[in-house]
């Protein structure tokens, strides 16, 4: 039987109690699952210091010498035991406060030990509370035990010399691993000692070396260590120069059969599905094109119209991802590739987040379309009864040739004459899911452009959205300023109020943002209207607008719409206008406690504005202590207004877990030891390996490769996750 599937309970050291633990806390349910509970740090144990070298700063410290005294201290609670500790250079004391009878009675003063702890100064004087103490090397008590006088009972300072003590040559004990571990676990003694434990208990049992996971054509190209060394070396690497290959190897492993996933299910979805072709570039697009652009494309969108128009007439069925900056034009592209569409007999959909956003998307189609004979609808949530039927059937007879809406448009009850192209903005509030739904509106799948202005870094668009081909508008259309951006403190008010008159007497609009991180925290409601009061009174000349979360939808849209229309002057809001909306007019965003927002959310908070030709400004407002951290993600805004700039700092900043969006992709991975932060580079390797696999054996005859499929097989059934993408 296969030594990996076996059950964890009958480990050595695990039993039916531990086992539950170890399956409710961490999901481990069998030897395999053990062995890829990876440790999350090391420590140095290959260096053994002396007791006059080490002070209360040092995180660790590796001893060795011999307790030469017990003392009992206290009572009852406050009892304590000390062991006198010393190694011929000084002596420190070894304390308990629990476990004290099993200290007592398993250590004595007559042997020598290794400790191991965190020293503390406590009175002055050094300690290590609740060390961890093994017996010395056999060569050192051999040693020890020739110096006879050292070992007298109740010798109270012996007479013991440095070289008495000198471990080091034979001793190493090298890197040892950090497991992490939940409080449950540790009460039932599965610390992070008591993992280590386990899974030196795990290599026990694993004589034979384990099986190779990649083919050896791919091992050998990139110089890998064999998995079976890797496996050893992650828990207890043999040197730093191991641990660095193991690491390697086991990240490079574990992105190359997420891309491999990905790869093979782009390949599959190619064969499956044929695309629309759409062939004609026609009446619609061109007279749209020379007769009702306002303006000219900016270089970029010339380009990604071209990219996405290849795809459109391939055949294959069209999956891009349309990466482009705030402001940068997408909309326009979405129009015109619709137009495309609709020049071929077929009908676009565009998707929004937000019923606001639809709107507006409404609005401006409509206003670029003036008279052409295109039919543009809106289905929201909102739109009901006599209309919504109307928008229905036009739908199904073909009258309707653009529909916009929010996800009211994938119900099941929405069908279309002939769906050709499928527009979603603002990726990150739609799941892989919610996107094939949409497919299922065709016989043939539309074709599927989705539009994001959150600038994805490149090694995380490579995972999240690796199954789509990528385009990038990287140019605002001529004439913007660039934003300023200014960090101000809470006691700098006055001169934030002095900007904002400025801006308004000359006629423009403002926005002040307050942090709503739940809609249910009534702090952050508090704030907001504490916010708007005092705004009220310090611009008695100008009329307000106030929207939150907690507003029913139609109040919301109206002071928006108000706002919109330069009716009100000033809109105090919470994040609900984050995305897309647009008001030229607007010169200043304040956003308010700004250090509680992440990069990504105030760049696109920062995009409201900016959006005319004159001077904008972006007052980010915080307390005056904040921590490091957060003040170098306040400078990045300062120091740049490049979203994928922003993007590449927040991965680094805050980790790719905490990157909006990464929830709700749909995608979702769960890496064990690679870090998409971090491990770019091996990533790329990782893709292109995959490629090359995909491209030479398509058809997956290649016997060498067999390993490859097995393991993936296995992979996806094992972890939930991956099962996502198909
Ligand atoms: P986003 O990419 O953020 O969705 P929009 O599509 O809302 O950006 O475009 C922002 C503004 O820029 C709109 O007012 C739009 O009309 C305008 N715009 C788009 N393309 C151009 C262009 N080539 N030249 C000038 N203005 C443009
Ligand atoms: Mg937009």
């Amino acid at each position: 039987m296969n030594i990996l599937a076996q059950d964890i309970k009958y480990l050595q050291g695990v039993g039916p109690q531990r086992a539950t633990l170890l399956a409710n806390e961490l999901g481990i349910t069998t030897v395999g699952d053990l062995l890829t509970y990876y440790p999350y740090k090391y420590v140095d144990r290959s260096r053994i210091y002396k007791i006059r070298d080490i002070d209360g700063n040092m995180p660790y410290v590796q001893l060795c010498g011999q307790i030469f005294s017990f003392e009992s201290i206290g009572e009852g609670r406050g009892k304590r035991l000390i062991a006198h500790f010393a190694d011929g250079t000084g002596s420190i004391d070894l304390v308990w406060f629990q476990g004290i009878k099993y200290a007592a009675k398993n250590y004595d003063c007559r042997k020598p030990y290794i400790v191991f702890g965190k020293p503390t100064v406590f009175n002055g004087h050094i300690q290590i509370a609740h060390p961890e103490i093994e017996n010395a090397p056999e060569d050192l008590k051999a040693k020890a035990r020739t110096t006879g006088n050292l070992f007298e009972e109740e010798t109270i300072n012996p007479n013991l010399q440095e070289s008495d003590f000198e471990a080091q040559p034979t001793f190493y004990k090298g890197l040892c691993p950090s497991y992490n571990t939940s409080e449950k676990m540790k009460r039932g003694g599965l610390t992070s000692a008591g993992m280590a434990k386990l899974t030196a208990n795990m290599f026990k049992l694993l004589k034979e070396p384990l099986q190779e996971t990649l083919p050896s054509y791919i091992v050998a190209q990139h110089h890998l260590m064999s998995y079976d060394e890797a496996v050893h070396n992650i828990h207890y690497p043999s040197s730093p120069e191991a641990l660095r290959h193991a690491q390697l190897r086991l990240k490079f492993e574990e992105l190359f059969y997420v891309q491999l996933n990905i790869l093979r299910y782009v390949k599959d979805r190619q064969l499956r599905y044929k695309g629309i072709v759409f062939n004609t570039i026609g009446e619609n697009f061109n007279s749209f094109f020379y007769h009702h652009l306002p303006f000219e494309l900016t270089g970029a969108q010339k380009r990604v119209i071209k990219e996405i128009r290849a795809d459109m007439k391939s055949g294959r069925q069209m999956n891009r991802l349309l990466q482009g900056d705030v402001g940068s034009g997408k909309t326009l592209v979405a129009l015109m590739v619709a137009l495309i569409a609709i020049d071929n007999g077929c009908q676009a959909c565009i998707m929004a987040p937000t019923e606001i956003l639809a709107e507006q998307h409404l609005d401006t189609l409509r206003a670029f379309l003036g008279d052409m004979p295109v039919r543009v609808e809106l289905l929201t949530g909102s739109v009901k009864g006599k209309r919504r039927t109307e928008v229905l059937e036009g739908l199904v007879t073909g009258s309707v040739h653009i529909l916009v809406g929010t996800h009211a448009v994938i119900e099941d009850n929405v069908l279309f004459h002939q769906l050709g192209l499928v527009v979603i903005d603002e990726q990150h509030r739609f799941g892989v899911a919610q996107r094939a739904k949409l497919w299922m509106k065709n016989s043939v799948p539309p074709h599927v452009l989705v539009m994001t202005a959150t600038p994805i870094p490149r090694t995380l668009a490579m995972t999240l959205y690796g199954d789509l081909d990528v385009s990038v508008i990287d140019e605002l259309p001529p004439g913007r300023k660039p934003i300023r951006t200014i960090h101000m403190f809470d006691a700098h008010r006055p001169r934030i109020y002095q900007l904002m008159h400025r801006e308004l007497q000359q006629g423009r609009q403002i926005y002040i943002v307050y942090p709503l991180i739940k809609e249910t925290e009534k702090m952050d409601l508090k704030d907001l209207e504490a916010g708007f009061e005092e705004i009220s009174r310090a611009f008695p000349d100008y009329k307000v607008s106030k929207v939150h979360g907690k507003m029913k939808a139609a109040d919301k849209d109206r002071e928006m719409q108000h706002f919109a229309n330069h009716e009100t002057h000033i809109l105090v809001s919470t994040t609900v206008i984050e995305v897309g909306v647009n008001v030229p007019n607007a010169s200043v965003m304040i956003i308010e406690n700004a250090e509680r927002f992440g990069l990504s959310q105030l760049h696109q908070l920062r995009g409201r504005v900016g959006r005319g030709a004159d001077q904008s400004y972006c007052v980010l407002v915080s307390k005056y202590e904040i921590g490091e951290t957060t003040r170098r993600r306040i400078q990045v805004m300062v120091d740049t207004t490049d979203g994928f700039e922003i993007a590449e700092q927040d991965l680094k900043l805050r980790g790719p877990g905490d990157l909006e969006g990464t929830q709700q992709s749909g995608m979702a991975f769960d890496l064990k030891i690679a870090n998409l932060a971090r491990d770019g580079q091996i990533l790329t390797l990782a893709r292109d390996t995959a490629q090359a696999v995909i491209t030479s054996d398509p058809e997956e005859r290649n016997q060498q490769n067999n390993i490859l499929w097995t393991r993936l097989r296995q992979l996806r059934k094992t972890n939930i996750n991956w099962g996502a993408i198909s």
